[in-house]
C-alpha cells in the first residue's frame, strides 16, 4: 500500500473519503466495547475456579504445623515463598515477604513509608528532602504515576527503548540526588511490551546515583505472563545489585492478580535483608499477620513451580488469540502509514504510535463508535503526553469477537486521524470538509 506521505492530494482525499465511510458503517452497528483496563476476562478467573473450594474444612495446618486460621505469620508462609521466590522475584525465600491480595498497595505503603520514616540507607525521610523526584519511562503505567502524584513526588520522564529505559538519560538524571527512584516494569513492560536487556539490568544495579537511598521500584508484574512460546529471561535485579556492591538498591514486587484471581490473589515483596527488616518492621505496626489461608489455597492449587508454569499456559490460550486479532486489524489497516504498535511477546497491553497530535483525537472517534479506550496521555505522569501520540489498548477482558470487532473500529478510527494529520500537515481541507 502507498505509504500516505506518497499520496497525492486527490488520492489522499480519495482514502479519506472511504475511511469515513467504513468508520461510519462501524459507528452505526452501535456497538459498545471496553478496551480500557488490563483486567482479566471471566474466562481466565474461571480457570483458578477450583481456588474457591481450598484449603477446604480441616485442612488449615502449614508445612511447620501452624494453624493458619490464627494471627501471625507476617513474613508469610516458607512454603509459599519457595513457591513464588524464584520464579516471581528472582529471590531467595528468606528476602520475600508475602503481603495481601494487591502489589500496587504493598508499593504504595513502601512509598508512604519512605516518604515519612525513609529507608535503609536514608539520611532523613524523603518528605524532608528539597523536591524528592522519581524517573518515570514514559509510556509507563499509570498508577505508578497517579503514587508519585498522591505523594508529592516529582515526576522525570524517561524515554524508553527496545532495551528498557534509556540508560544515558537515567544515568544522568540519577546523579543528582533529589531523585530517589525509578520505576520499572522489566518484563514485558505496561504498556509497550519491552523486555529489559542484560546490559540495562547490569547498567541499574551499578549506576552511580546521588542519592545514597536510591531505590529501583523493581515492578515483576509480568514476569511469568508470556503470550509465545518463547519464556524470555531478565536476569535478577537482586542478585545484580549486590554483585555490583548495591544491595540495598531494589524493591522487587509482583502478584497472583494475573496468575489467579485479580481480586484475591497474593501480593509479594522481595528485598535485601536490611530492606525485607525494614519492610516487615513497617508492615508489623499495621498487620498481625496476611490472610494465611490465602497462602495455603494457591500452593494447594498451584502445588509447585511447574503447576504455576502450566497454569500459565493456560492463560496464554485464552490471551493469545486477542492479542493477534489486535495486531491483524492494524496491519491490515494501517501498513502503509506513519502509525507504528507494540508486538508484545507477554503482558497485557499493545502499544501504539498514532503520530502526532492524533491521540485525543482517537480516543474521541472511537468513544463515538461505541468503543472505550484509556484516556490519551494516561500512560505518561500527569496525563501529559506531550505528542498526544500514544494509545493503550487493553485487549484481555472482552471475549475474542468483541476484541475482534473493537480492533477493527480502532483501526479504522487510526486511520481516519492518521490522514487528517496528513492533510492537515499540507494545509489541506480537515476533517469536517
Ligand atoms: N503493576 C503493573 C505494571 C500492572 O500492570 C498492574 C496491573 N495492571 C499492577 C502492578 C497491579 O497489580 P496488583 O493487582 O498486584 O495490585
Amino acid at each position: 500500500m502507498t505509504a500516505l506521505a506518497d499520496l497525492s492530494a486527490h488520492d489522499l482525499a480519495d482514502r479519506y473519503a472511504r475511511a469515513s465511510v467504513a468508520y461510519d458503517a462501524f459507528r452505526a452497528r452501535g456497538l459498545t466495547l471496553d478496551m480500557t483496563r488490563g483486567k482479566p476476562s471471566p474466562e481466565q478467573l474461571d480457570l483458578a475456579a477450583g481456588l474457591l473450594a481450598l484449603p477446604g474444612s480441616g485442612d488449615h495446618t502449614t508445612a511447620s504445623g501452624e494453624d493458619a486460621r490464627n494471627y501471625g505469620g507476617l513474613q508469610g508462609l516458607p512454603e509459599v515463598r519457595a513457591l513464588f521466590a524464584g520464579p516471581l522475584l528472582g529471590a531467595g525465600p528468606e528476602q520475600v515477604v508475602v503481603a495481601e491480595n494487591s502489589s500496587l498497595a504493598v508499593m504504595h505503603d513502601c512509598i508512604v513509608w519512605a516518604m515519612l520514616k525513609g529507608v535503609p540507607g536514608s539520611e532523613r525521610p524523603w518528605s524532608r528532602e528539597e523536591a524528592p523526584a522519581f524517573l518515570c519511562p514514559v509510556p509507563g503505567y499509570d498508577r505508578h504515576f497517579a503514587l508519585c502524584e498522591e505523594f508529592g513526588l516529582r515526576m522525570l520522564p524517561v524515554p524508553m527503548t527496545p532495551d528498557g529505559p534509556d540508560l544515558e538519560v537515567v544515568e544522568a538524571l540519577a546523579a543528582d540526588p533529589t531523585v530517589k527512584g525509578l520505576w520499572c516494569v522489566p518484563k514485558y513492560a505496561n504498556p509497550s511490551g519491552e523486555i529489559y536487556s542484560a546490559e540495562t539490568v547490569r547498567r541499574l544495579a551499578a549506576m552511580r546515583t546521588g542519592a545514597p537511598d536510591f531505590r529501583l521500584f523493581w515492578d515483576n508484574a509480568y514476569a511469568v505472563h508470556h503470550l509465545t512460546g518463547t519464556h524470555h529471561a531478565v536476569p535478577d535485579i537482586l542478585p545484580a545489585c549486590a554483585a555490583a556492591g548495591h544491595p540495598d538498591r531494589a524493591f522487587v514486587f509482583a502478584s497472583t492478580s494475573k496468575i489467579t484471581l485479580a481480586g484475591a490473589g497474593l501480593a509479594f515483596f522481595a528485598g535485601s535483608v536490611d530492606n525485607v527488616r525494614w519492610y516487615l518492621a513497617r508492615a508489623g505496626r499495621r498487620t498481625i499477620g496476611p490472610d494465611k489461608l490465602n497462602q495455603l489455597r494457591h500452593l494447594r492449587f498451584l502445588r509447585d513451580e511447574a503447576g504455576l508454569r502450566a497454569h500459565m499456559g493456560r492463560q496464554r490460550d485464552l490471551l493469545a488469540p486477542k492479542f493477534a486479532a489486535v495486531t491483524e486489524a492494524l496491519d491490515r489497516h494501517l501498513s502503509g502509514t506513519a502509525v507504528s504498535w507494540s508486538r508484545p511477546e507477554g503482558g497485557y497491553f499493545v502499544s501504539v504510535d498514532a503520530g502526532i497530535g492524533t491521540a485525543e483525537r482517537i480516543v474521541a472517534l472511537a468513544a463515538e463508535a461505541g468503543i472505550g479506550l484509556t484516556p490519551a496521555g494516561a500512560t505518561f505522569p500527569y496525563g501529559n503526553d506531550p505528542r498526544d501520540a500514544t494509545l493503550r489498548l487493553a485487549p484481555s477482558y472482552p471475549s475474542l469477537a468483541e476484541v475482534r470487532a473493537a480492533a477493527e473500529g480502532i483501526a479504522l478510527c487510526i486511520l481516519r486521524a492518521a490522514i487528517e494529520a496528513e492533510r492537515a500537515g499540507r494545509h489541506e481541507p480537515g476533517p469536517n470538509a
